[in-house]
């Protein structure tokens, strides 16, 4: 084995652990640093602080700046220190969820002890040397080790129940604390105030151990993977060793026009049982049972279940050979031409406004003015520039539409809309005695 080993991250063990190429066929891919992934960094700084100031306001005996709130840090940039760069400044906004993450942590760590942004080693766990990753909050309990992450995204909503970061995060944290006293059971949370998402999941000590098995058998696929792939390329990767499927490839930075095998997947999903009527029948098939021409509700909810993964290898596809024409490579077939003009704006506002006042047009028609929204309105409330009284009064004057019906699986808490087709085709009646009526 080579010295240097891949790197088995906990927040990528949803893909290692379901597909073993997907270390390897990540390897050289570019990372994709996003304006999110800073936010996300910026809140995980600014959460640190609280948190921290809270445990210890002093250093040294002098009190440290910043505070034990979230809103002390608004107009600040927490990231600045030891990133390298500033990240965002901490908004209202940020500051009122980061603040709800802190509020559930520290009435949790109330009697307990409390570890923030603890690194934790699961080398050991895998198999592994040289693993380790951060997890947000860790509270120690007399017979319970928590483990906390917050999750800054207003994206995919994500669980604690069998969640492989958490587990693997929990195991690292096991391995360092259970010299120092025993553990009966793990519980583990995650934090998304931006959804109103608080998930949390507890497990024995020994179904944990179990899960950290099964870590260490996907793990030492996934690192021996990935060392056949440096060492003898890429195409010398056994077929048996991918397997997509939507959490692994989601977050894949293959997914999407770099790996085969998610978009045969793809291809598959969709071709289903179908026949292509375009061909004349094969005599082995049943046209009884095959030849159909009508996607039966059965079928379209099989389609259905792939729609999110079709789309987002769809976007990936389009990225990748956007990627290639622009740094010059062939795609056959395809070709970057100019597109479509941008909206027209003034080249000079200032110029452009005095040359328009200058027209005197009757009635000054050269500036538009709009009322502000209920969440801007909300905002002057967060700033200091509303009062509560003035917003309570507001409030009253606000009113919100019905959501759109969405589609939701059988699984989903809501309950399901009462839809009356009856209605429905008396709507329908109604529609046409009146078109005839007409
Ligand atoms: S895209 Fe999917 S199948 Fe391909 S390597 Fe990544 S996780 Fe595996």
């Amino acid at each position: 084995m080579p010295e240097q080993h891949a790197k088995l991250s906990p927040s990528g063990a949803e893909k290692w652990m379901n597909c073993s190429a997907s270390i390897a066929m990540e390897a050289g891919q570019p990372e994709e640093g996003s304006e999110f992934a800073i936010e996300g960094k910026t809140a995980h700084a600014l959460a640190e602080s609280v948190l921290r100031n809270r445990l210890d306001p002093t250093l040294r005996g002098r009190e440290l700046k910043g505070g034990q709130n979230a809103a002390d840090y608004i107009g600040t940039y927490p990231l600045a220190q030891g990133e390298g760069h500033a990240g965002l400044q901490v908004t209202h906004d940020m500051a009122d969820f980061v603040q709800r993450y802190v509020d559930t942590v520290w009435a949790l760590a109330d009697g307990n002890t409390l570890l923030v942004e603890q690194r934790v080693d699961f080398s050991d766990v895998v198999g592994v040397p040289g693993q380790f990753g951060t997890a947000d909050a860790i509270i120690i309990t007399p017979n319970e080790l928590q483990v906390h992450d917050l999750k800054f995204g207003r994206g995919v909503k994500v669980t604690a129940e069998n969640n492989k970061q958490l587990q693997l995060y929990a195991l690292g944290a096991l391995e360092q604390l259970s010299v120092l006293q025993d553990f009966e059971t793990v519980r583990m949370f995650i934090h998304q105030p931006r959804i109103g998402n608080e998930s949390e999941w507890a497990v024995s000590v020994e179904e944990l151990r179990a899960f950290g098995k099964q870590a260490r058998e996907t793990a030492s696929m996934a690192v021996d993977a990935a060392d056949v792939a440096e060492r003898e390329g890429i195409d010398t990767l056994s077929a048996d060793i991918f397997n997509p499927g939507e959490e692994q490839c989601r977050w894949c930075k293959a997914s999407g026009g770099r790996c085969k095998a998610e978009a045969q997947h793809h291809l598959d999903s969709m071709a289903g049982d179908f026949v292509d009527l375009t061909q004349p029948l094969a005599p082995q098939i049943d046209t009884a049972t095959k030849r159909i021409t009508v996607i039966s509700p059965e079928e379209l909810a099989e389609l259905y279940k792939h729609a999110d993964a079709i789309e987002s290898f769809c976007k990936g596809v389009r990225a990748r050979v956007m990627s290639e024409l622009t740094t010059g490579h062939t795609v056959p077939g395809f070709k970057l031409v100019q597109g479509k003009p941008g909206n027209r704006a003034w080249g000079d506002e200032k110029v452009a406004e005095e040359t328009l006042k200058a027209f005197r047009i009757k009635g000054n028609p050269i500036y538009t003015q709009k009322l502000i929204s209920p969440p801007q309105a909300e905002k002057l409330l967060k700033s200091g520039s509303l009062s509560e009284r003035r917003w309570k009064k507001l409030e009253t004057l606000i009113t919100r539409a019905d959501g759109k019906p969405v589609v939701a699986t059988d699984a989903d808490p809501r309950p399901a809309l009462d839809i009356n087709p009856e209605k429905d085709f008396e709507n329908v009646d109604a529609a046409e005695a009146a078109a005839e009526f007409i």
